[in-house]
């Protein structure tokens, strides 16, 4: 293959799409968007929690804090007006009495971010669910919604098409560049003008190949799901958090009332094996050992990491599990959780200089290319908002 476009994105997933629909908007006429599986979805993009996040947790100033808000808002908007399933269930963030305080640091953190929450108390959580632990107070955030990503991928896709300024060229691998103008990918050369890196769990890899972002590397943790069986799933009405350790970028074991009405527990955050490593073994590779060479470093260097690493590791087992998840819902039983093989990859980006999990997303524009890095949760939410910027920015 030879080909030659204006824009070559490397990614069909929720990033891809939004800014090819976002160059569209500002006058761009031929756009290809590499995806090397044959289909949309097969990673993050489809393997989510399906939330809308409402802007709760996020440091002010950041890509996260300043995108989220209005990426909720559009993303439903959207929903709306393809008419695409979207339920507003919203959500409760509960907390034991010892972390009270920590609920007012959220709402403190949500009013920055111009994210709607309320304080309630006792009577108000129970009424919104009964189930809940019934904490003092709880944080109540109205506009958390639940959504079908791979319908949004399906639908924006046949947008793109529609237009006839977008071209998919599946089963297309990017494998580097050449002379800073032509990808070379297992189907051939591309000719480009400009390039977005939107590669999700491999993105620090197509930055490197461009000599961008060397020190920066994908940690892949592995997001596993149990679920309420079918006569339990009453237990909760919309979504139920607890408050997170805002030093590592988890939100801690929640239930999901997901678009077919599964409840969902999880997801965890464990160290993975692989960047797409699904399975417990099926996707060992010669990277396994630096992978594990680099939790092994992160486990001695950054606390953070290790209070992470040791807490998540243990939900592997279903009592851990049961014991996290009483802790909102103090009436589950063991014999009301079962095993799903929901299950997804969180590509979470390690500042190898400090040692440090990157918190935000990273732009790194070099030239005409413009890489993405660490578009990790909210990055479904805030993809509309942030595609804006990003298009804005190049
Ligand atoms: C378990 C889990 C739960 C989550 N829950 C939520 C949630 O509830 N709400 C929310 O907002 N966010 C959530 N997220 C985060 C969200 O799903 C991601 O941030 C978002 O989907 C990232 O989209 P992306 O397009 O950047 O990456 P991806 O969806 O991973 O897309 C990247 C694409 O690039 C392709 N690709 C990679 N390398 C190459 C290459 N060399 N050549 C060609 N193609 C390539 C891949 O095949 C992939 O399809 C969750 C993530 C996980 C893992």
């Amino acid at each position: 293959m030879e080909y030659s476009c204006h824009t070559l994105i490397v990614g069909g997933g929720i990033t891809g799409l939004t800014i090819a629909r976002e160059l569209i908007e500002e006058g761009v006429e031929n756009i290809a968007i590499i995806e090397k599986e044959n289909s949309l979805g097969a990673h993050a993009s489809g393997r989510n929690s399906g939330v809308l996040h409402a802007g709760i947790y996020y440091s002010p100033g950041t890509y996260k804090a300043k995108f989220c808000v209005e990426g909720n808002r559009l993303m439903k908007e959207y929903c709306r007006e393809k008419e695409l399933t979207l339920k507003e269930t919203g959500k409760v963030i509960v907390a034991d009495q010892s972390r009270q305080d920590a609920l007012y640091d959220l709402k403190k953190r949500a009013d920055q971010s111009g994210a709607q929450s309320t304080i309630i108390d006792r009577n108000e959580l129970l009424e919104l669910e009964p189930y809940a632990a019934p904490s003092e107070k709880a944080l109540y955030s109205p506009n958390t919604a639940v959504i079908n990503p791979k319908q949004i991928l399906a639908s924006i896709r046949e947008e793109l098409e529609g237009t006839r300024k977008v071209r998919f060229l599946f089963g297309t691998s990017f494998l580097g560049i050449r002379d800073s103008t032509i990808a070379i990918t297992n189907q051939g050369s591309i000719r480009f003008e400009k390039f977005i890196n939107a590669a999700g769990s491999f993105a620090d890899k197509v930055a490197h190949s461009f000599g961008v972002g060397s020190q920066y590397k994908v940690l892949p943790f592995k997001g596993t799901y149990k679920k309420l069986v079918q006569e339990r799933s009453y237990l909760v009405r919309g979504n139920i958090y607890p408050v997170p350790d805002l030093r590592n970028p988890f939100l801690g074991v929640h239930f999901t009332r997901g678009v077919h009405e599964d409840v969902y527990i999880g997801p965890t955050a464990i160290p993975a094996l692989g960047r797409e490593e699904y399975g417990m073994l099926n996707d060992l590779s010669i990277e396994t050992l630096s992978l594990l060479a680099r939790d092994f470093v992160l486990l001695f260097t950054n606390e953070g990491f290790r209070a992470a690493a040791v807490s998540e590791t243990k939900k592997y087992f279903k009592k851990y599990m049961l014991a996290e998840a009483k802790k909102l819902l103090p009436e589950l039983k063991m014999e009301d959780i079962e095993d799903t093989p929901k299950v997804g990859i969180r590509p979470q980006l390690v500042d190898w200089k400090s040692k440090k999990l990157v918190m935000d997303f990273i732009l790194l524009k070099d030239g005409d290319s413009l890489h993405i890095l660490n578009a990790i949760s909210p990055a479904f939410t805030c993809s509309m908002a942030f595609a804006k910027h990003v298009v804005k920015e190049f």
